[in-house]
């Protein structure tokens, strides 16, 4: 009950979750779940997503929490076959049918607790995994920098914010509302300018916040290795976490460049995927990341989430892991429900 009743300032949304929640318990416990999914099974893989896999209810952050995490492995391990992103990627390349009702589980941006959290639930149901990760947020420790953001607005004392890039403007901060206007307003504004000022931008709204930022919520490299070395695979998520399709093509070229490279230096392998951040993909930037030498990505949107020998590797679709008490994650499995109705149709734009 405590996941239905939680409070999300991002989302705000508690009736639509108690009514999609006492929806899928009534699909669920009638059997209709495993009905629609042995009369209309999926004739290739979903690709699931998450971020967090942390009990800490930190809204900003958001997250799945462990034993809900566990409860959908769990159960995911039971009815579908999980391959690893390398193994659905080879299928493609060869044109290779991919078995039916197939799983690939994807984490975004590398916070710590898939380390402290998420590897021993997967080690436990042999689930394989690979996380997308910010090479700044693993050098820095620091969160990403949309999270960052959403951190210290959350938290600071001030009630004004004064911004000079482009141009100066004052944002006001009194309220939750008001804060979460801000976080949107500077998320928008970063679209329009290149790297080196967002990152100037982003700098200034942290110092005016005077908000003490954690370092100890991002994977480091001493885990990434080690988590490499029980299995788990790494694609990039950029250097900086930006809106890749809004950015000059040469920033666009260095983000996807250089984070492949400190990758496979630290890795020592090929760094085969990459991930747009908040599903920023655009055709240009897309082109790049073939250049750059990677070998899938994602793309947002798409009333097909089966992902199966006809898609090219560069058209992936992929499917919020839910955060809803269980057992909506069952009913997201169904085509019926994931396909038609789409009900995340704006999760591949999340962080
Ligand atoms: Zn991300």
């Amino acid at each position: 009950m405590r996941y239905l009743i939680r409070r999300h300032p991002q989302g705000g949304r508690v009736l639509r979750r108690v009514l999609r929640w006492a929806f899928a318990v009534g699909c669920y416990y009638s059997g209709a779940v495993m009905l629609l999914n042995r009369f209309f099974p999926r004739h290739g893989a979903l690709i699931y997503f998450g971020h967090r896999v942390a009990d800490d209810f930190d809204d900003w952050l958001g997250g799945v929490p462990p034993d809900l995490f566990e409860q959908q492995i769990a159960w995911l391990c039971r009815h579908f076959r999980f391959m690893s992103m390398d193994e659905l990627v080879d299928h493609l390349q060869q044109q290779r049918p991919v078995p039916d009702n197939s799983l690939v589980l994807t984490l975004d941006d590398g916070f710590a607790d898939n380390y402290t959290h998420a590897l021993p639930i997967l080690e436990k149901y042999r689930v394989p995994v690979t996380i997308y990760l910010v090479t700044d947020s693993i050098d820095t420790g620091e969160l990403p920098w949309p999270q960052r953001l959403a951190w210290v607005l959350a938290r600071t004392q001030r009630e004004t914010l004064d911004l000079n890039i482009p141009v100066p403007q004052r944002l006001t901060l009194r309220t939750l509302a008001e804060r979460l206007q801000a976080l949107n307003f500077i998320k928008e504004l970063r679209k329009q300018l290149p790297m080196r000022q967002q990152l100037d931008l982003f700098q200034s709204v942290v110092d005016q916040c005077g908000v003490r930022t954690p370092k100890d919520r991002m994977l480091n490299w001493d885990q990434v290795l080690e988590m490499r070395r029980h299995g788990v695979g790494f694609g990039s998520h950029t250097v900086h976490h930006p809106f890749m399709k809004c950015l000059p093509l040469e920033d666009a070229r260095w983000q996807l460049e250089e984070s492949k490279r400190v990758l496979e230096e630290r890795l020592g392998e090929r760094v085969r995927h990459f991930c747009f951040p908040h599903g920023s993909y655009g055709e240009a930037v897309g082109r790049q990341a073939q250049a750059a030498g990677y070998e899938s990505y994602f793309i947002p949107g798409g009333l097909d989430r089966t992902n199966n020998h006809r898609r090219s590797p560069f058209q992936l679709r992929r499917l919020g892991l839910s955060d809803d008490a269980w057992p909506v994650l069952p009913l997201t499995t169904t085509r019926w429900f994931t396909d038609w109705l789409r009900p995340d149709r704006r999760q591949n734009e999340k962080d």
